[in-house]
């Protein structure tokens, strides 16, 4: 007779690990009440923990998976890649899945972007457009360019540059004293809007503070970043895309770069394969992760302009090279992971196949509308968001302190939705994979949660 195994439980593992692992984004003293959750598998838009409970992923693992978890076809691609190459430096070598991914995503972004430095995950990404944007002044001889001009409630990740250009407070504020300044500008979010104003008549009118920002201080601006269309980690909130219009001709008229961080925005999630396809721009830094693997593996990389390549291309002696490095630059197997979630994108009919599932997730949060305590359902394609407050007609916004969201994502896990609102803000931006009745099973955990959350 075979030994039975010893059964691995949830418990077990959580207290193991909160004795040695120190998580992201925690205060981890909330463990002492709220679950750890250990996971055994995915499969889909579903996880399982070690007692075989299935939670589905309504937020694809903090927005990278697009083709769920453990896709066959990425897989495979990844085990003849394994057998193949696992890593090597790119400085001085290269291999095929950097060059191909490369040249994939010359021809998928919008027009101009000719050139690919890889890094190896958003923040860097982040820190190598601010960087670039700087040196190329510099190496246009206009030394006097150092500032950043940024959107009020923009997060462009965690690193010391890249949180210094974003403005989630709760984020940011604690380091304050360690970050560059920024010159900040009120952000375009429709929520923001007059009543009876269009969202597109706010972001046009929001744009006057762009325009004087620029005015005033072009002279020592290298660039503006911004999250095109939607403020994923400021609470999902979105603007129009006559906004991208107007920054791009502006930036042009004042010369000054454009970056425009598709790290979470990319890859469809707001209808487009990307964001800035729905303005018609292009800019001159374009920021990609996240979807980049299809949820696999840390990789990112920074687009740019042949004209700004240009710039650092000289003989040695000038010191005009961008020496920036990260070890895990360009790893095979993470840009194999991209080339088959492209593959994916180019056999089957994911945008539109996507179009269905926004419409979907459209009516099934309808009723959302009505809720005397929801102040705005907003959606743009494949993310859809629902306010909470504590006031509808004032839009008076529940304290912090009382962690409504919170309520919502111990609701999900016992119901076996993950949901991880963002403040007061409740959302979905689940895998591509997902079915209409996945969708409805998520909305209606979603919906009493929400109940259970504004109760008292
Ligand atoms: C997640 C995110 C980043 C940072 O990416 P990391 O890989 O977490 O460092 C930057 N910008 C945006 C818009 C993001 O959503």
């Amino acid at each position: 007779m075979p030994m039975s195994q010893p059964t691995i439980t949830n418990a077990a593992l959580a207290a193991r690990d909160l004795s040695v692992v120190w998580h992201p984004c925690t205060q981890m003293k909330d463990h002492e009440h709220l679950p750890m959750i250990p996971i055994r598998r995915g499969e889909g838009v579903w996880l399982e923990d070690f007692e075989g409970k299935r939670y589905l992923d309504a937020i694809s693992s903090w927005w990278v998976n697009l083709f769920g978890h453990c896709n066959p076809d990425i897989n495979a691609a990844l085990v003849e890649q394994l057998g193949t190459l696992e890593h090597t430096l790119l400085a001085g070598f290269t291999h095929p899945a950097a060059i191909e991914l490369a040249e994939r995503l010359v021809s998928v972004t919008p027009e101009g972007l000719e050139k690919v430095f890889f890094a190896d995950n958003g923040s860097s990404a982040i820190e190598v457009a601010l960087k670039m944007s700087f040196h190329y002044w510099l190496n246009r001889n206009k030394p006097g360019k150092t500032k950043f001009i940024t959107l009020e409630n923009s997060y462009h990740g965690e690193t010391l540059g890249a949180l210094a250009v974003g403005n989630v407070e709760l984020y940011r504020d604690t380091y304050g004293p360690l970050l560059m300044e920024t010159i900040r500008v009120p952000s375009p979010d429709c929520y923001l809007r007059e009543q009876g104003e269009s969202c597109a008549d706010y972001s046009r009118r929001a744009f006057v503070h762009m325009e004087q920002a620029l005015e005033r201080h072009a002279d020592e601006v290298c660039a503006v970043i911004v999250e095109p269309l939607v403020q994923c980690a400021g609470s999902m909130r979105m603007y129009d895309p006559v906004y991208l219009d107007l920054l791009r001709e502006a930036c042009d008229r004042y010369n000054v770069h454009l970056i425009a961080d598709e790290i979470a925005v990319g890859f469809g999630r707001t209808g487009t394969l990307f964001a800035c396809e729905q303005a018609d721009i292009s800019p001159d830094f374009m920021c990609l992760s996240k979807g980049l693997t299809g949820g696999y593996l840390p990789l990112s990389t920074v687009l740019t302009r042949a004209s700004i390549y240009e710039a650092f291309y000289q003989d040695y002696e000038k010191l005009s090279a961008f020496l920036h490095s990260h070890s895990y630059t360009g790893n095979a197997l993470a840009c194999r992971a991209a080339l088959a979630t492209l593959d994916i994108f180019s056999n089957n009919n994911v945008l539109e196949n996507n179009h269905a599932l926004a419409a979907h997730m459209a009516s099934a949060t309808e009723d959302f509308r009505e809720h005397p305590h929801v102040a705005e359902v907003r959606q743009t394609g494949m993310i859809l968001a629902i306010e909470l407050v504590k006031d509808k007609p004032g839009r008076v916004p529940y304290a912090w302190q009382e962690r409504r969201g919170l309520e919502v994502y111990r609701h999900g896990l016992e119901n076996c939705v993950l949901l991880r609102p963002l403040g007061n803000v409740v959302y979905f931006m689940p895998p591509y994979v997902i079915s209409k009745d996945e969708i409805d099973t998520m909305v209606r955990v979603a919906r009493d949660g929400i109940q259970k959350a504004v109760a008292d």
